[in-house]
């Protein structure tokens, strides 16, 4: 039987050792990696592209590339090296998703689902064009919401804060979202912010107005999708710090 060719964007990653596991709806592609990784790696593609597919209501397939070490992950990120991913797990890069094999390894069973439903979102759904709070929240909110995690242990940190009676007063704006910033709590904060800020829209308006503000602020712009759901970046942002409060205070 031919085995089927592999996807134009898997092809010539590197030269030998390649590793091929498909699963239903994905493709998991190792440079080294044992076959039983992979193969676990394509059932958990599979979880993760069927839990986008749920959100997004459209086919999704996962394309899951894993390098040999953190360095040519980074390099097939087009980054210098292993600097630029600072603690990532994976990583979405051209409709791609690149596993980091020691960052990844050392995450729970759930915590790699999450992970891979959240790349496999940006890679789906895109990110141009967006404020960070929006895409990192959305691909959080995807990540989440079948993970079974109770909002203050997946917002740990974030949780903290509030019990210490220091809630949020704004949306994380792109510079809490800057690796490497030297404070790890305060990046793991933004993204439970960001999280919770549509975890908030979905629970309000339900799950299709977000998707819909999501695809409308990729294609005109953040301020005109709020408008369309009935809102302004103040109204967001008062609803938010309540509901911040009810879930995690
Ligand atoms: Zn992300």
């Amino acid at each position: 039987m031919a085995v089927p060719a592999l996807p134009a964007a898997v092809q010539n990653l590197w030269s030998g050792q390649t590793g091929v596991a498909r699963g239903r709806a994905s493709v998991v592609v190792g440079h080294g990696t044992a076959p039983d990784l992979l193969d676990d790696l394509a059932r958990r593609a599979d979880l993760a592209a069927g839990r986008v597919a749920a959100v997004l209501r459209q086919p999704v397939r996962a394309l899951v590339i894993v390098p040999q070490d953190a360095a040519e992950a980074g390099r097939l990120a087009g980054l210098a090296g292993a600097a630029g991913l600072d603690g990532l797990a994976a990583v979405a890069d051209r409709g791609r998703v690149i596993v980091v094999p020691g960052t990844f390894a050392r995450l729970t069973p759930t915590g790699r689902d999450v992970v891979l439903a959240h790349e496999l979102t940006h890679a789906a759904a895109g990110t141009g064009g967006l404020p960070p709070w929006l895409y990192e929240g959305f691909a959080d909110y995807v990540g989440y919401r079948d993970a079974g995690l109770a909002a203050p242990v997946a917002a740990a940190e974030l949780a903290a804060e509030v019990r210490a009676g220091r809630p949020p007063r704004g949306l994380p704006g792109p510079h809490d979202f800057a690796p490497g910033g030297g404070d790890p709590a305060r990046l793991a904060r933004a993204y439970q912010e960001a999280w919770l800020a549509c975890r908030f829209i979905a629970s309000s308006y339900g799950e299709e107005t977000l998707v819909r503000l999501y695809r409308e602020a990729r294609a005109h712009g953040v301020d005109r999708a709020l408008a369309s759901a009935g809102l302004t970046a103040g109204s967001l942002a008062a609803g938010w710090r309540g509901y911040v409060l009810d879930e995690l205070g």
